[in-house]
C-alpha cells in the first residue's frame, strides 16, 4: 500500500484563492481592506524567511501588510508602545509578533498586550481560554491548518482515536481542543510518555509536533492511519530544500515522521515540506479576514470549515 499524499501546498493555494475572492468582495461592498501588522525583532534568518513569506501571501490575498522591524536590542517598553498604537489603528485588523523574542523581552507580556480581537496568531490568554471553553475566538493557525488537512481525507473525525505528540501552547494544546470539538477521542503524548510507539499504533489520526527529525517510524503507525506531520527539522544532506547553511555544507528539511517508511503503511500522509507549513500561512490570512469582518460588524465568510 502506498499512502495518499496530502498536498498541503495545493490545498493552501485553494484556500488563499478563496480568501482573495472574499477580500475583493469586502473591498467592493464595504471599502474594507483587511490589514495585518507583522512585528519582527532582530534578523534571525528563519524568522526573516517566515516574515517575507507572510508578507508575500498577504499582498497576494489583496490585504495590507504593515511591517515593523526592530533591532535585537529593542526594549520591551518600545515594543509595548508600538502594540498599543496598533491596537488603536482601525486599518490594522490583525497583529502578529514573530517569535522567538530576545531575552530582555517578556514574550507573554507582549502577547497579552495585543487586543484579543486582533490576535490573529490566537496566542492571547483570552483566546486560549475562549477556545478551551468552546467559545468563538481566534484559533492558532498551525493547529487549524492540521485539522483542515485531516478533513480533506477524513470527512468526519467523530469517534476517531487521535494521538497528538507534543503539548506546546502553539501547536499541541490548541490542537487537542480542535480535535475534541470534532468529537475525536484524543490522547496527548510528550517526552514523558511511556511506550510511545504503542500509543501511536492506536491512532486513526496521528499528528506529530515534536521537532525531532524522523523520530516516528513506520512501524509506529496503524495501517491505513492518517498522519499529519507538523515538524520542521533541518538536517545535513541534499534534498528539494537544499541550501548552503552558513557555508558549512547543505541541509534539507525533514519532518518528525520517517516519510519513506510511513508512506508504505499510512493511509494518508502530509509531506515535509509542502504539508502543514503552507496551511499555517493560509490560516493566518483566514484569521485576519475573520478579524476584519468581526471588527466591522460583518459576518465572516463561510470558508475554511
Ligand atoms: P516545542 O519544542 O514547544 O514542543 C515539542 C513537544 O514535543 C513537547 O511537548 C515535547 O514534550 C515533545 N517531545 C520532545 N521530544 C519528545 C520525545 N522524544 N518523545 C515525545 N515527545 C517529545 O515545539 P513546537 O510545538 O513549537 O513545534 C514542534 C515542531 O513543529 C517543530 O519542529 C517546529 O519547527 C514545528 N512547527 C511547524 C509549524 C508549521 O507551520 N509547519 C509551526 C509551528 C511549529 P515535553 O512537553 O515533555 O517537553
Amino acid at each position: 500500500m502506498s499512502a495518499r499524499i496530502i498536498d498541503g501546498k495545493a490545498i493552501a493555494a485553494e484556500l488563499r484563492a478563496k480568501i482573495a475572492g472574499e477580500v475583493a468582495r469586502l473591498q467592493a461592498a464595504h471599502q474594507l481592506v483587511p490589514g495585518i501588522a507583522v512585528v519582527q525583532v532582530g534578523d534571525n534568518p528563519a524568522s526573516s524567511v517566515y516574515v517575507r513569506n507572510k508578507a508575500k501571501a498577504v499582498a497576494e490575498a489583496g490585504m495590507r501588510a504593515f511591517d515593523h522591524t526592530f533591532p535585537e536590542n529593542v526594549s520591551e517598553a518600545e515594543l509595548l508602545t508600538l502594540i498599543g498604537k496598533l491596537n488603536g489603528d482601525a486599518q490594522v485588523n490583525g497583529i502578529l509578533v514573530q517569535l522567538p523574542l530576545p531575552p530582555q523581552i517578556d514574550a507573554q507580556k507582549v502577547i497579552a498586550s495585543i487586543e484579543p480581537d486582533k490576535d490573529v496568531d490566537g496566542f492571547h490568554p483570552l483566546n486560549t481560554g475562549r477556545h478551551a471553553s468552546g467559545l468563538p475566538g481566534l484559533v492558532p493557525c498551525t493547529p487549524l491548518g492540521c485539522v483542515m488537512l485531516a478533513k480533506t481525507v477524513l470527512p468526519s473525525l467523530s469517534g476517531l482515536e487521535a494521538v497528538v505528540i507534543g503539548r506546546s501552547n502553539i501547536v499541541g494544546k490548541p490542537l487537542v481542543q480542535l480535535l475534541l470539538a470534532e468529537d475525536a477521542t484524543v490522547t496527548v503524548a510528550h517526552s514523558k510518555t511511556r511506550d510511545l510507539p504503542s500509543v501511536c499504533r492506536r491512532a486513526d489520526l496521528l499528528i506529530t509536533a515534536i521537532g525531532r527529525p524522523e523520530m516516528v517510524r513506520g512501524d509506529w503507525i496503524k495501517p491505513g492511519a492518517t498522519v499529519i506531520d507538523v515538524g520542521i527539522n533541518r538536517v545535513p544532506g541534499e534534498g528539494r530544500e537544499s541550501r548552503p547553511a552558513g557555508g558549512a555544507g547543505k541541509y534539507k528539511i525533514v519532518g518528525d515522521v520517517a516519510f519513506a517508511e510511513a508512506e508504505k503503511i499510512a493511509g494518508a500522509l502530509t509531506p515535509v515540506p509542502g504539508g502543514v507549513g503552507p496551511m499555517t500561512i493560509a490560516c493566518l490570512l483566514l484569521n485576519t479576514l475573520r478579524a476584519a469582518c468581526a471588527q466591522n460588524g460583518l459576518e465572516a465568510p463561510q470558508i475554511g470549515g
